[in-house]
């Protein structure tokens, strides 16, 4: 199926940061349109994987991205390619979803772990919401969590389901705005009554306008509505990071994340052949920039990991750069002022074991911080006065110090040395900013100690 493009010349030009770019509303960045799309298909083929690196290559610049939330980025398109774009999906049978982002498990209906499959709930809400089309904001996510190893708790979304105990078997807890943690807890539905209780608060979110996100709903006034028991507060769930070897079931699934969440699509199509030698059967793009492998007997993994790094992958839980998020930056890209990859491999090195998950670092380019929307402990971002340091912000917020390009590795020297001094044993990295006052952090990015 060929998805309908009625891409004009206004349409591209009123597409904004509010609108999610797809292949009907690409995304103008530096280096061309964007497009964001996420297979309807959970699993992809090796075959599927080298014909979109294949298309990468023919109608845009080569690069390919996988989202945190999951999704594909294929960049450098024209007005002229994303059509041949389309059509050539089409062909390789590759469809993208439409629609509201509903967003499952990676492995769900897999992990014998999880307490429900997330798979068939989100079919008949995807089926339901066809049927209404309401007047939705772009940028809606709902996320259905039925748990497992690999389960979303992490993940924020408008609406959330995710699968609790009850005495009477699994139900599902019903929230709005936030993770598993944040979000405001509304009602605990029966399987029974899950369908038109989801459809209920995407009615009220409907009626408050096509910019409502589910941080505007009431949560009280919504339980009313619905009739439905009153949800405690959800369990914690331990947050895994999908790269790495995972035992689901009776078999090992491999964990991938292209260096800073980008590669090149010669590299992307070498990957996929490659684990295919190595045994493997399927590829599940995953949340965290992550790509799953399944297939991979435990005798074959070091191969695989090998044929992961020899292609710009990351395979194991405590790569340091997991927790840097950059964009295309000078390489790829009109608009930025500096090259990403380069500092972002300089601030690894400098970091070490400062990088432990604990905070987002985010290398921009420019202001627009197509890599990381939501803010960051720490953003370094390509501004007209040069390279901006952001605390705790967005890349479109306001710097606090600025440094000329050429003075950006020796400012990310200091501060990795600065703060490892000051590091307490045991000391998380979010602990041990949230400690140090900015002004400490400002003087030793412009090495005024
Ligand atoms: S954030 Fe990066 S990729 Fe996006 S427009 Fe700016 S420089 Fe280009």
């Amino acid at each position: 199926m060929t998805v309908p493009l009625a891409l004009t010349q206004n349409n591209a030009d009123a597409l904004r940061r509010g609108a999610c770019p797809s292949l009907a509303t690409p995304m103008q960045t530096g280096d061309g349109l964007l497009v964001r799309l996420r297979p309807v298909a959970a699993a992809l083929s090796a075959q599927d994987l080298v014909a979109l690196a294949g298309l990468a290559r023919q109608h845009g610049n080569g690069l390919i991205e996988i989202t945190a939330r999951g999704n594909l980025q294929l960049r450098g398109l024209s007005h002229e390619t994303v059509p041949r774009l389309s059509t050539g999906l089409a062909a390789a049978g590759i469809v993208p979803q439409t629609g509201v982002a509903i967003e499952v498990p990676p492995l769900t209906g897999i992990d014998p772990s999880e307490m429900a499959d997330a798979a068939p709930v989100a079919a008949a809400l995807r089926a339901a919401l066809a049927a209404a089309s309401f007047a939705l904001a772009p940028k809606l996510a709902i996320v259905i969590d039925g748990g497992g190893v690999l389960s979303l708790a992490d993940m924020v979304a408008d609406i959330r389901l995710d699968a609790v105990p009850t005495v009477d078997g699994v139900a599902w807890r019903l929230s709005v705005g936030g993770d598993r943690a944040s979000a405001k807890t509304v009602a605990l539905l029966p399987p029974a009554s899950l369908l038109d209780g989801i459809m209920t608060v995407i009615a009220a979110l409907a009626v408050l306008g096509p910019a409502a996100r589910g941080r505007d709903l009431d949560a009280a006034a919504l339980l009313a509505v619905l009739h439905a028991t009153p949800s405690v507060a959800a369990a914690p769930l331990p947050a895994v990071h999908p790269l790495g070897a995972h035992r689901i079931g009776n078999e090992t699934v491999l964990g991938l994340a292209p260096a800073y969440g980008q590669v090149h699509a010669h590299r992307l199509s070498a990957l996929a052949k490659g684990l295919s030698a190595c045994g493997a059967t399927e590829f599940r793009l995953a949340p965290h920039r992550s790509l799953l492998v399944r297939g991979l007997s435990g005798e074959m993994l070091a191969a695989a990991r090998a044929c992961a790094d020899r292609e710009g992958f990351w395979a194991s839980d405590d790569a340091p750069g997991r927790s840097i998020s950059i964009c295309a930056g000078a390489a790829g890209c009109a608009s930025a002022g500096f090259d990403t990859h380069t500092a972002a491999d300089a601030l690894a090195a400098a970091a070490g074991t400062l990088l432990d998950g604990s905070i987002d670092v985010h290398l921009s380019g420019c202001p627009k911080g197509c890599a990381h929307p939501a803010a960051a402990a720490v953003t370094l971002c390509g501004t007209q006065a040069g390279i901006g340091l952001i605390l705790d912000g967005r890349a479109s917020d306001g710097p606090v110090a600025s440094l000329p390009a050429d003075d950006l590795q020796p400012a990310i020297d200091r501060l990795g040395t600065f703060l490892r001094a000051r590091r307490r044993d045991g000391e998380t990295a979010r602990g041990l900013i949230d400690r140090t006052a900015p002004a400490a952090l400002i003087s030793a990015y412009q090495g005024k100690q």
